[in-house]
Formats: C-alpha cells, sequence, structure tokens
C-alpha cells in the first residue's frame, strides 16, 4: 500500500542537548575514558547514552558509585541535580563539570531567589522526573514550604501556607496542558509570582507546534524517542491529542505492520524528541520507504538554531 510522509522540520536534538553531548565527548577527550563519569543519563534517550558509554563514559545512578572520586570527573546531566548533589560531590573532591541546560538552570536561579526570599514555591512538573527532583533540591527553605504539582486537580487540592509564592514549571510539559495549569494556579492563588504562560522551553514550543501540523494531515504520527524522555512522550501525546494515532519508539526496530496498519493509512508523520539523534530518524525514514513510502515531503518552519556556550572548564 502506497503512502506519504510528512518530516516534521523542526525535530531532534535541541541545543541544551548538543550541549550536554559535547560536554561528554570533551571530558573524554581531556580527562581520558578511565576518569570521568556521569550521574544520571547525560540525556533521556538510550542510544545516546549508549554511544557515549561505548566511547568510554560511565553512567552511575549515585555519587557513591564513583571508585577514588578525588581523582574522577563527574557531570552532572542536562536535567539539573539539586543543590545537595552539587554539595556531596564537592566533599568528595570530585572534579564536577555541569551539564544542565542553561535554560534549567533559569528556574534553578528563581527558586534559589524564592528560598532566599521566603516565598512558597509551587513547582508544575512530573514529580520525581530528574529535571524536576533537581529543580525542587535547589530550594534552600524549609521542606513543606515547595510542593510539586501537575493537572488542575491538583490545584484544587493544593493548600499554601503563606500569602507569597512563585510558580515554575518543568521545561518539557505538554504547553495546552499546562496552560490549564497555571490559568486555575492564578486564580485560586491570586498572589503568585511567576512566568505569563510558563517556562516550557523554547525547543518544547516549537516541537509541539510542529507535531501538531503532523496531526493535521496524518493519519499516524510516529515519535522517535525514549519512553523515559519527557518532551518525546509530550510529543506522542500531543499528537493523540490532535486527533492521530500516534507510537513513542526509541528506534525502526519497533515499528510492527500493526503500528503501520497501512491497509488504513494514506499519510505516516515523522518527528523526533529533543535528545534523539538524527541517524534514528534517517533509520525510520528508510524502513519506511521499504514499506510503500513513496515520497518524503517535510512540514513546518526550519529548526531554530541556538548554541549554548561550554562550561568554561572545557571551552
Ligand atoms: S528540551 Fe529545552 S530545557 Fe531541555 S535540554 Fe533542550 S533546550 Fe534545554
Amino acid at each position: 500500500m502506497a503512502f506519504k510522509v510528512l518530516l516534521a522540520e523542526t525535530r531532534g536534538f535541541c541545543a541544551g542537548v548538543e550541549r550536554a553531548i559535547t560536554v561528554v565527548n570533551r571530558a573524554l577527550e581531556k580527562f581520558g575514558s578511565d576518569k570521568v563519569y556521569v550521574l544520571h543519563e547525560v540525556v533521556h534517550n538510550k542510544h545516546v547514552v549508549a554511544d557515549l558509554a561505548v566511547r568510554g563514559a560511565h553512567f552511575v545512578e549515585h555519587l557513591d558509585e564513583i571508585p577514588d572520586p578525588e581523582n574522577k570527573v563527574v557531570i552532572f546531566s542536562a536535567h539539573g541535580v539539586s543543590l545537595d548533589t552539587i554539595a556531596a560531590a564537592h566533599d568528595k573532591k570530585l572534579t564536577v563539570i555541569d551539564a544542565t541546560c542553561p535554560l534549567v538552570r533559569r528556574i534553578h536561579f528563581k527558586v534559589q531567589k524564592a528560598a532566599q526570599e521566603h516565598k512558597e514555591v509551587v513547582i508544575i512538573g512530573h514529580d520525581g522526573h530528574q529535571e524536576v527532583l533537581g529543580t525542587v533540591g535547589q530550594f534552600a527553605g524549609p521542606h513543606d514550604l515547595i510542593h510539586v504539582i501537575l493537572t488542575t486537580d491538583d490545584v484544587d487540592k493544593l493548600e499554601l501556607k503563606t500569602k507569597s509564592a512563585i510558580f515554575a514549571t518543568q521545561t518539557t510539559l505538554s504547553i495546552d496542558e499546562t496552560a490549564k495549569t497555571v490559568a486555575a494556579l492564578k486564580e485560586k492563588f491570586t498572589f503568585i509570582e511567576g512566568p505569563r504562560q510558563d517556562d516550557t522551553c523554547f525547543a518544547t514550543q516549537h516541537r509541539q507546534a510542529a507535531v501538531k501540523l503532523l496531526a493535521e494531515s496524518c493519519d499516524l504520527v510516529i515519535v522517535a524517542g525514549s519512553q523515559n524522555s519527557s518532551n518525546s512522550r509530550r510529543l506522542s501525546e500531543v499528537a493523540q491529542n490532535a486527533g492521530a494515532r500516534s507510537f513513542l519508539i526509541d528506534d525502526c526496530s519497533a515499528i510492527t505492520p500493526e503500528m503501520l496498519d497501512l491497509e488504513h493509512v494514506n499519510s505516516v508523520g515523522v518527528t523526533a524528541g529533543a535528545s534523539v539523534p538524527e541517524y534514528i530518524v534517517t533509520e525510520i525514514l528508510e524502513y519506511l520507504k521499504a514499506h510503500g513510502a513513496t515520497e518524503v515531503i517535510s512540514v513546518g518552519p526550519a529548526q531554530t538554531k541556538r548554541v549554548f556556550p561550554l562550561p568554561d572548564s572545557l571551552d
């Protein structure tokens, strides 16, 4: 069955992910593979992590897993870490290189400032996600003055203890769903301060706008990305909310005949989360061509190219 493919022009690696991967590669060059440890997946993509592990990077979940820390380098992932983790790394005399995305760091500074000003903080995000754990961990105030919520139902249940509060959001949330939560929050707590809309980053916004365009014209939207990638999961959800069938897959090996359902498909959309290497997209396109795709049409505006500077120690 012949079908066409619509490919989102704005897809794949964002500036923060490019920076984090470059940080690991530069550290490997500078310090040697026996010395470089990365705390958590540097970005949430299994292929990126596997590729860097082959180059010699060691991935750990706890600083205690790093042997002989005084002679080792630890890289913090793009999602950021807590103040406690930073202090613990310095206590262990690890050489610290921070690959936290600068847009996440911007939120960290807001949370730190709120703690200094004795303000309560509401984080809109997925509780337990690495970025949210890091952001919450930037709050040096009492634990009962910081809250993590996600939905409007959570706003209904939320009780603040003071009349002085700020809100901030995870960078990779659904724009539409977050707008509802922010509106409910501002309505219930009229004194709360925060961004005009939210803290979702430009990469998240542009990729969600692009996948909406795909979903308008496609029966099926394939999103490349790992299951633990927040921004990739949101892309698949946005496509579904816009009326298309959608699947989130790590690579073309996950595509099945049932998924494609070629008897009923005229057009297939393809996009990729912000942590997905372009070779994964190329492989998916090759697979689709081998299964009947007659043409690949690029859709939407070209990607906004931004480059974030590297940490001084690697420049
Ligand atoms: S998705 Fe946004 S916040 Fe996350 S690394 Fe990319 S640019 Fe930074």
